[in-house]
């Protein structure tokens, strides 16, 4: 028997979500206002979860570390956000979108969520634009599209290269004004170190001040967590630095299931690393190859500067093998493809371990005026950091980590199986499967928050009306809250020579070189083992100065640090016992001979739901089988 309960409705997929609306119990506006939820994050998830429930005129708290709301990570989003407009005719529809996110998941996601986020998509795009998110558009004044990657159509709206910051602030706004209304109360500056629960029920968290360093108490009917992905446990990431675990990661000893947490995405065109100093990578956006050619020098150990290098002296190798999409396959094909050169000997610049994105044929068809227009932002930050001009010289790029399809398990109505916590956004397991197709998260992370959970979680509360407001003087809150004292007291005493950030960035090279972009038993094996001796010197060796009760940013970072080195070896565990291939979870032991992933669907279509069974103890697997209904699983192909 399965341990938990995916309340997919029943009912043929495209009308799912309709009837679900349509019957599910609603609470009535009087109601509504006797009732606390806790918002932890404001990305583009939280901050829409919170203004669209408190417009409802439920009484929202809503809680983020950084200074403002609008610096949630979401803020660097670049390249777009997909809806099923079909704008263009070009032949898209809700069906195809759900059909190439499933597809581009390489079919480990589940069909009826999946279906839904496809759906909402064209919401999200009516409301941003109705909040005044300034989309491009075309000549006629209609919203233009570009195409993203393993996709034929061009579905992809945009805001130049900064899509997440005008559309997070579009959320932004509606944030303020349910907290200028007095609906929403923001707690900036804090850190939610623990999750509170009351009778086998999420009724609030431990959070701590960040500026004075005490800690709080915050209670509720219901908890939801926004707080997006752990690509940061590479350490060198595309990620804001401070993106953490930690919630989700409390969450997990608390109970909650944890999803495929060895699906990572690793992005193929990342600023490559240029020294050993560095602490993070800088994307450049997907939305490039739109327009640029992927190559390398056909010939190996080519040193010549890349405009000296003829035309056909150019391999254009995704072209080569991919005819179909070209440079715009999936994000997992075009980054293996990409180290798969490099470690042929073809790779470019010092290290060898880059390539080319060259925009001097775009320049040439279509004038640098609509190339500067499409990408300026981009070209400029690229220029910033690296001191070349994409227009003259083709970029460098390689793949680093990026995002987290894996994360806090959740059912159809986005709760978690503790009931009343529910995850959204980046932080669930989300609608993606092993690989997430571009501009599709900023969608789902808006979809949850705006569209899908405002609905589903008036069906759980609707049986919580009876409670009064949730008090924190319990039992339950007070040990949660002396066990974080506790915690924070233990990383200070350790009193040893060595800063979190020194571990993480080792933490992050076993991860990266052992459980990274191409996995196998025997390295998993070693990294597992690798992890558990760098938490044991971590716990003996760690310095943090300072105390608790005040701003104390080493500590934050100590805190995340520790959680990232148990979460890693679960991270490790799940890849290790996923005896497949499938979107980005790459196990050399499985593959074609075209060196393709090679999945077992006979044995592995399932979503892998882990169980914390205690410390250093071996987790739970619970498997929620995935059953496709509408669409076939086939072998991925964008030949
Ligand atoms: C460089 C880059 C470019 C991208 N470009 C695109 C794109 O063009 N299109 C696209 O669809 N996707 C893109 N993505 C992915 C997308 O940006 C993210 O997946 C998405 O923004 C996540 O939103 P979120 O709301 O889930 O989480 P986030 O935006 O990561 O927000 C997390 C929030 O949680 C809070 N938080 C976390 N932990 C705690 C805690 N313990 N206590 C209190 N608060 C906490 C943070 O303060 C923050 O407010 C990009 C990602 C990167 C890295």
């Amino acid at each position: 028997m399965e341990a938990f309960n995916t309340k997919i409705p029943d009912g043929p997929l495209f009308q799912k979500w309709t009837k679900y609306k349509s019957s599910v119990r609603l609470i009535n506006p009087a109601n509504r206002k006797k009732i606390e939820i806790i918002v932890v994050g404001t990305g583009l998830s939280g901050a829409s979860a919170a203004s669209a429930l408190g417009e409802l005129g439920y009484r929202v708290k809503s809680f983020c570390y950084q200074d403002s709301p609008r610096r949630a990570h979401s803020v660097a989003a670049q390249g777009g956000i997909n809806a099923a407009k079909n704008y263009r005719n070009d032949g898209d529809s809700v069906f195809r979108l759900f059909y190439d996110m499933i597809k581009g998941g390489d079919f480990r996601a589940r069909e009826a969520n999946v279906y839904r986020a496809a759906e909402v998509s064209n919401q999200v795009i009516d409301h941003f634009t109705a909040l005044g998110v300034p989309f491009a558009r075309d000549y006629g004044g209609t919203l233009d599209t570009r195409s993203f990657g393993g996709v034929q159509v061009s579905r992809t709206f945009y805001s130049k290269g900064q899509t997440g910051q005008q559309c997070l602030l579009g959320a932004y706004s509606s944030l303020n004004r349910q907290i200028s209304r007095g609906n929403v109360i923001m707690y900036p500056r804090r850190e939610v170190l623990d999750l509170v629960l009351v009778e086998g029920k999420a009724r609030g968290v431990i959070a701590r001040n960040l500026i004075t360093g005490e800690t709080e108490r915050h209670g509720a009917h219901a908890v939801v967590l926004a707080t997006g992905g752990y690509g940061t446990i590479y350490y060198l990431s595309t990620l804001a630095i401070n993106s953490n675990a930690s919630a989700a990661w409390k969450a997990y000893k608390k109970g909650a299931f944890f999803a495929n947490p060895s699906f990572i995405q690793i992005h193929p065109t990342s600023i490559p690393q240029l020294n050993k100093f560095q602490s993070k990578l800088t994307l450049m956006s997907e939305s490039l190859r739109n327009d640029g050619r992927i190559w390398v020098p056909a010939k190996k150990g080519d040193k010549r500067l890349a405009n000296d290098i003829p035309e056909e002296e150019r391999d254009y190798y995704l072209e080569r093998r991919y005819p179909a999409f070209g440079n715009l396959v999936p994000r997992d094909v075009a980054s293996r493809a990409a180290k798969e050169r490099c470690d042929a000997g073809y790779g470019v610049g010092d290290t060898g371990l880059a390539v080319y994105l060259d925009f001097r044929d775009a320049i040439k068809a279509r004038g640098i005026k609509t190339i500067q227009d499409r990408y300026g932002n981009l070209f400029d930050m690229y220029k910033t950091i690296t001191g070349i001009n994409p227009c003259e010289e083709p970029m460098r790029i390689y793949p680093a980590g990026h995002y987290t399809m894996g994360g806090l398990w959740v059912d159809y109505e986005l709760m978690t199986n503790i009931p009343g916590l529910y995850a959204i956004g980046e932080a669930n397991f989300s609608d993606h499967g092993a690989n997430r197709l571009g501009a599709s998260s900023l969608m789902q992370a808006a979809g949850d928050g705006y569209f899908i959970l405002p609905i589903t979680i008036g069906n759980y509360l609707v049986d919580e009306i009876k409670e009064l407001l949730i008090s924190t003087d319990s039992k339950e809150f007070a040990d949660a809250e002396k066990e974080v004292i506790g915690r924070l007291e233990k990383l200070l005493m350790i009193k040893g020579k060595q800063t979190a950030s020194s571990f993480h960035k080792r933490l992050g090279e076993i991860m990266w070189n052992y459980c990274g972009m191409i996995r196998n038993k025997k390295g998993l094996e070693k990294g597992l083992s690798l992890v558990r001796d760098l938490k044991d010197e971590f716990w003996k060796d760690l310095n943090v100065p300072g105390t608790y009760k005040e701003l104390n940013m080493e500590l934050e970072k100590a805190g995340r640090v520790a959680d990232y080195l148990d979460f890693a070896q679960l991270l490790i565990t799940d890849a290790l016992r996923r005896n497949e291939s499938c979107g980005a979870h790459f196990r050399e032991e499985y593959q074609t001979s075209e060196g393709e992933a090679l999945r077992n669907d006979e044995e592995y279509a399932y979503v892998a739901a882990w169980e914390y069974a205690g410390e250093d103890k071996e987790p739970v697997l619970h498997r929620e089988y995935l059953k496709y209904e509408e669409v076939e699983p086939k072998v991925r192909s964008y030949k």
